[in-house]
């Protein structure tokens, strides 16, 4: 860093992102992408008039992507703000409502301490359960902001929408982001609950369920009243942070109702397939309902079994952290990358004479 680096900065530690290689040679099942293209829809508008359009800024209140989203989720228009990606969104809330400080557990998306380092925000952490489990009761009169991943990150594993409830109905004096990344394959959404409490935040992505990680899009959902404070960041920060193509795209993915789904019922179905196989493999996981597994096995470390696949051209997340070091996180691809990961796993289970 240069001598001219801010203060502030000096002892903030940037987020890792998984690795993204620019060729194609690996089966990529670390970043939680999706393993099928965005709906042919978004192909075809982007065509030549939305290209000749780039000359001109983006709607800066994107009428448009939010009032297609608000539309198919059946919320209000004001009650949906989009940014760059689910981060932005995600960084812009750490802004808008954290000078009190900012709690999420301790096993959880890595952007969250960053983002409080970024914004100067003090951050208390929660550890999780043994069994891994968010245990909401521990953020009980915590006077900040409130943030944790619903389905968790990497463990995968949910709390029920009746305790969010609860957290928020006793903690009016929280902002409590529920960040629903991955809750598409198969967990219950706190959506409702923007209605009822002026409180909630719903954050969501365009990045795993809709296939369109490399455009960056992601969303909250909340209180109109709230929505106007992202906006009032946003507006502060750059009022255009939703680019041509990627609303065009948003909206055309959140249109394609039948894409969709159908992605989305494979990705489950493969995911409870893989579930099987790593249990007669010998593996330990968490009942995962995200586009991932977090597993683990007796006989291997983690950071070998990440090597190993890396070695066959694999990639998968490990984390070397404490608690979770003996995990590697896994994707859920097609069928057909699923099939080559078990028989990977068996060899390489094989060669460690287990
Ligand atoms: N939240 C969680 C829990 C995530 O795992 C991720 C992606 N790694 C994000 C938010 C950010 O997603 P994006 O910025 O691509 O919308």
């Amino acid at each position: 860093m240069s001598a001219y680096l801010s203060k502030r900065l000096l002892t903030l530690k940037p987020y890792t992102p998984g690795e993204q290689p620019t060729d194609k040679k690996y089966i990529k099942l670390n970043t939680n992408e999706s393993p099928f293209p965005p709906s042919p829809k978004v192909a075809e508008a982007i065509n030549r008039e939305a290209v000749e359009d780039l000359r001109l800024y983006s709607d800066p209140d994107l009428k448009a992507l939010t009032g297609t989203i608000a539309s198919t989720l059946g919320v209000p228009r004001e009650c949906v703000f989009c940014g760059n990606g689910s981060d932005e969104v995600l960084c812009f809330s750490f802004l808008a409502w954290g000078s009190e400080g900012a709690a999420y557990p301790d096993i959880s998306y890595g952007f969250y301490p960053v983002f409080a380092g970024l914004c100067g925000i003090k951050s208390s952490v929660f550890p999780l359960s043994p069994d891994f489990q968010i245990n909401l009761e521990d953020y009980d009169g915590f006077k900040g902001l409130i943030v944790f991943a619903n389905p968790n990150a990497p463990t995968g594993l949910f709390v029920e929408v009746e305790k969010i409830r609860t957290l928020a109905e006793n903690n009016p004096q929280s902002v409590i982001i529920v960040d629903e990344a991955y809750v598409d394959f198969g967990a219950e959404s706190a959506l409702p609950l923007i209605f009822d409490y002026k409180n909630v935040v719903v954050v969501r992505t365009f990045s795993k369920s809709r296939q369109l990680a490399g455009a960056r899009l992601g969303f909250a959902l909340a209180d109109s009243e709230l929505i106007n404070d992202l906006n009032r960041v946003k507006f502060s920060f750059n009022p255009y942070n939703v680019n041509r193509l990627t609303a065009i795209a948003g909206e055309q993915a959140m249109l394609d109702a039948d894409y969709f789904e159908s992605c989305r019922a494979k990705i489950i179905s493969t995911r409870e397939r893989l579930k099987c196989e790593l249990s007669r493999l010998g593996f330990a996981f968490t009942d995962s309902t995200a586009n991932f597994v977090f597993a683990s096995h007796p006989g291997i470390s983690g950071r070998r079994l990440y090597e190993a696949l890396k070695d066959r051209r694999i990639l998968v997340r490990h984390f070397p952290a404490e608690r979770i070091d003996n995990y590697v996180r896994i994707t859920i691809g097609t069928e057909a990358e699923t099939d080559v990961l078990i028989s990977a796993l068996s060899d390489i289970l094989k060669e460690a004479g287990l």
